[in-house]
């Protein structure tokens, strides 16, 4: 279809052009007349077939068509005809031109940018219609003895014909690819435009007859070029208005570049009489109004995008607060200022709580929601000096330069809490979010820079989560301590595991039925180059919280495995011994959690069967899909899962049942009180016996006495480790502890006791 137009579209040019130069060569004037009228029709049947569906806009075809109908018909009627005795051919002529300018304006720009261009055109007008003044209508109104009706109209077929002129270059410029209709628009507008202006100059008699002949011939050239441009494939994006010219300085000298014209042929002519006097006064004032006008208008819109550029680089743009940089910039005044006042500057800082939640269960569009309706509420609730900014995500920043006490900063913190009770009310109903707030006040010693307080601020907003949630921290330089020394073990144990500082210690389970040991728990151990010791306890949820644990985490499954599988081949333990490893949440998050542990179970050479897994109770609840899902894939390759710390978490029954579960493992805090408090006692009656209906494996931990001991064994828990059995030790210990456990016999229930009492 395309391919058809573009060659019709060539067929059209490329007759028309031939038949324009016929028209040209003949000796005979109505020939040219003949082709100039065969040009002006065929333009219907050409803007037929560029107004389908989807094609040329159908008010730009009319306005084409009736341009060059009204057009060639004026000028054929003005035909051997003085101007001044044919004013309705002159007007018919200006119509077609205006209405080619109308055409060009089509290509030229969309609505928006119309406004601007309209104001350089009406420069373009007048200031062509100023020269057409001096130089054409002037001396034909001294040809013909009077200013008639026709002179005057006549006047106004150069600013028409300039204006289309414009508006062609101004389409043609702004398109960094132009397409052939473009091409072919542009240089038929040319033609027609310089057509017209030859026709004015012969009309004034300032060039011979000759020029008649081009007139009508440029005049027919251009319709042909124009009708193949509409015809032409690309024609419906040529209409379907450019860009900004690429450069603004083409738009600059085109626009001035008729202003020359007026003001060099002003200067060069004297005026004739009273009247041109007044005129050309007259068209100097208006002409130098309309540029001011213009230099005026363009110096306010570069004034208001500067305005916008300065507005956007300081604003966050979703909710419209100020951004990091108006905040440092705020921050960095007030320090400047503060040291002579009596007040108590605070920065806030404040994050939303658990919004992970929010945009997983809600949706990132409901999310957003969230984050703008939070804005809304922290500006309006806050005073106008101070400065409410979002720093990143659901992190927002206040600074409150105008409180005067310790208690009003708490006062004020509170509020920002309070702020949050009532619910937030978005599109798809109302939410209920809490935030963490984090306080910090300018100290003139510890505060040097904009950075340090926010930094404060957001430590003590750490705080304040760590807490719980949901409450105020107010920063002290404790806590700037517990940071860097936090940043010290992150930074350590990123080299711990290549330095080989990472051990395992393991810690035997026995069975209390038989005396049997028949497991053990790898606990990991942290020995520094120093010779410190870190407690799992503390670096393995820094090592989680910065996914250094999914490395870690791997080494220990498979260190752990070759242990247990090198103690079987010593005969250290027997060949069912299993090996517990404890597993963050962390690392079951990780897709990759199952591979890495079947591919330890491949190097070590142990059976799956041998293998226990500790999960806690937080895995469940934070993420219950994803660690099903990965438990689920687990429990395929044959793996065990025992809950570890059983009863100190939220899990509820349902979700026990849930999960593919094989063991609890009570936690020590019960077995601790068993001796002499009953109610631990009941606790870890009911949850042996729930266990047991589920049919689960238990094991008791942090087993210290043998009272312990034995109420457990009374209560039906048959499985225990803790320090009354062993300590933990290292592997190369574990043989002369095993020994010595097992030397102590095979015993059931009390002899248990009585051998390690
Ligand atoms: P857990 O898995 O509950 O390990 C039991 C902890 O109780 C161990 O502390 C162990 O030394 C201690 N314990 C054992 N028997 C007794 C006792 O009779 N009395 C007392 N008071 N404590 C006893 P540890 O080794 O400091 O480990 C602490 C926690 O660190 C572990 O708790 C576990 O959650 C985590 N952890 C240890 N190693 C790893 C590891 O390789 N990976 C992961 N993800 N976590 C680990
Ligand atoms: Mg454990
Ligand atoms: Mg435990």
């Amino acid at each position: 279809m395309s391919r058809a137009r573009a060659l019709l579209s060539t067929w059209y040019l490329g007759i028309g052009a031939a038949l324009a130069a016929a028209g040209a060569a003949a000796a005979e004037p109505a020939s040219r007349s003949a082709v100039a009228l065969a040009a002006a029709v065929l333009i219907v049947p050409a803007a037929l077939v560029a107004g389908r569906p989807g094609g040329v806009r159908r008010s730009i075809l009319a306005a084409l068509t009736v341009a060059a109908l009204t057009g060639v018909a004026g000028r054929l009627a003005l035909d051997g005809r003085s101007v001044d005795n044919a004013p309705l051919p002159v007007a018919l002529g200006v119509v077609g031109l205006a209405l080619t300018a109308v055409v060009a304006a089509g290509a030229a720009a969309d609505r928006q940018r119309w406004k601007a261009l309209l104001g350089d055109a009406g420069i373009v007008a007048l200031g062509s219609w100023v020269t057409a003044w001096v130089l054409i209508s002037q001396p034909l109104a001294d040809r013909v003895g009077e200013r008639s009706l026709g002179v005057i109209v006549h006047s106004l077929q150069q600013p028409a014909a300039s204006v289309a002129l414009y508006l062609a270059a101004i389409a043609v410029l702004a398109r960094p690819h132009r397409s052939p209709a473009v091409w072919m628009l542009g240089s038929g507008i040319t033609a027609i435009a310089s057509g017209a202006l030859m026709a004015t100059l012969a009309d004034v008699g300032h060039v011979g007859d000759w020029a008649s002949r081009w007139t009508l011939t440029l005049t027919s050239l251009g319709l042909f070029a124009i009708g193949a441009a509409v015809v032409h494939p690309t024609s419906a994006a040529a209409f379907r208005h450019g860009d900004e010219p690429r450069s603004p300085t083409a738009r600059l000298v085109l626009t001035t570049s008729f202003l020359i014209a007026p003001t060099v042929s002003l200067a060069a002519t004297g005026p004739d009489d009273t009247t041109d006097r007044v005129v050309r006064a007259v068209a100097a004032l208006v002409l130098a109004g309309v540029v001011i006008g213009r230099v005026a208008a363009a110096v306010r819109a570069n004034s208001r995008h500067r305005a916008e550029l300065i507005h956007d680089a300081q604003t966050d743009p979703l909710t419209g607060l100020a951004n990091r940089t108006v905040l440092i910039q705020r921050t960095n005044d007030l320090l400047r200022t503060s040291w002579n006042q009596d007040l108590h500057p605070t920065m806030f800082f404040i994050d939303v709580d658990r919004f992970k939640n929010i945009n997983d269960s809600l949706g990132h569009a409901a999310g957003d929601e969230v984050l703008m309706a939070v804005a809304r509420r922290l500006r309006d609730a806050l005073p106008d000096d101070a400065t409410v900014a979002r720093m990143s995500g659901d992190e927002y920043a206040v600074l409150h330069p105008s409180l005067d006490s310790h208690a009003a900063s708490m006062a004020q913190a509170e509020q920002l809490l309070a702020l949050f009770r009532e619910p937030l009310t978005l599109s798809s109903g109302d939410v209920f979010i809490t935030v963490s707030v984090g306080a910090a006040a300018i100290n003139l010693t510890t505060t040097t820079s904009p950075d340090d307080l926010v930094r404060h601020a957001h430590t003590a907003m750490y705080r304040a989560k760590d807490s719980g949630r949901n409450c105020v921290a107010v920063y002290d330089e404790s806590m700037h301590e517990r940071v860097a020394h936090r940043l010290a073990v992150e930074t350590a144990l990123y080299r711990a595991l290549d330095r080989r500082e990472l051990r395992l210690y393991h810690q035997p389970i026995l069975d209390l039925r038989t005396g049997d040991v028949v497991g053990f728990e790898a606990l990991m151990r942290w020995q520094k180059a120093d010779g410190g010791m870190v407690s799992p306890a503390e670096f393995i949820p820094i090592a989680e919280e910065t996914g250094t644990i999914v490395p870690i985490g791997a080494w220990a499954l498979l260190e752990a495995l070759t242990t247990l599988q090198q103690w079987i081949a010593e005969g250290v333990c027997s060949p069912e011994a299993t090996m517990s490893v404890n597993v963050s949440p962390r690392q079951l998050s990780d897709a990759s959690f199952p591979s890495v542990v079947s591919e330890a179970l491949t190097r070590s050479g142990a059976s799956p069967h041998s293998l226990w897994l500790e999960v806690t109770e937080s895995v469940m609840i934070s993420e219950p899909e994803v660690a099903l899902a990965t438990l689920r894939k687990l429990r395929g390759l044959g793996v065990r899962v025992a809950m570890d710390d059983f009863g100190t978490g939220y899990s509820s029954l349902s979700l026990l049942q849930k999960f593919p579960l094989q063991r609890l493992k009570i936690d020590r805090a019960f077995v601790q009180g068993l001796a002499d408090n009953p109610n631990d006692r009941s606790l870890v009656r009911t949850i042996v016996a729930m266990g047991s209906s589920l049919g689960l494996d238990m094991v008791a931990e942090g087993v210290e006495s043998v009272h312990q001991l034995q109420v457990l064994s009374d209560l039906g828990c048959h499985k225990a480790q803790g320090y009354l059995i062993s300590h933990p030790v290292p592997p190369e210990a574990m043989r002369s502890t095993v020994s010595a456990l097992e030397r102590l016999g095979r015993f059931p229930g009390l002899r248990v006791d009585a051998a390690l009492g």
